[in-house]
């Protein structure tokens, strides 16, 4: 969890990298990393999100949420 924006993946929608691994692809900080299963979330960039939405966008399942503290 960053100080300023938490991202995280629902494992009990995500249907992982071998199957989807969009928010891999799509995210221009790489907060999502991984080869196998449920992405994992660097959390050293978390803060580094810009808010660009196309993980979100890009998730057919719904499983990522992010939210500010701040
Ligand atoms: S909103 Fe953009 S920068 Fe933030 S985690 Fe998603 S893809 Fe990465
Ligand atoms: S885009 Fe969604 S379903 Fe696909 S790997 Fe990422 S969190 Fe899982």
């Amino acid at each position: 969890m960053g100080l300023f924006i938490a991202v995280e993946i629902s494992e009990d929608r995500c249907v992982g990298i071998d199957d989807c691994g969009e928010c891999v692809k799509v995210c221009p900080v790489r907060i999502f990393e991984g080869e196998h299963g449920i992405p994992s979330i660097v959390q050293g960039n978390e803060d580094e999100c810009i808010l660009c939405d196309q993980c979100l966008e890009g998730c057919a399942k719904d499983a990522i949420s992010i939210s500010k503290k701040y």
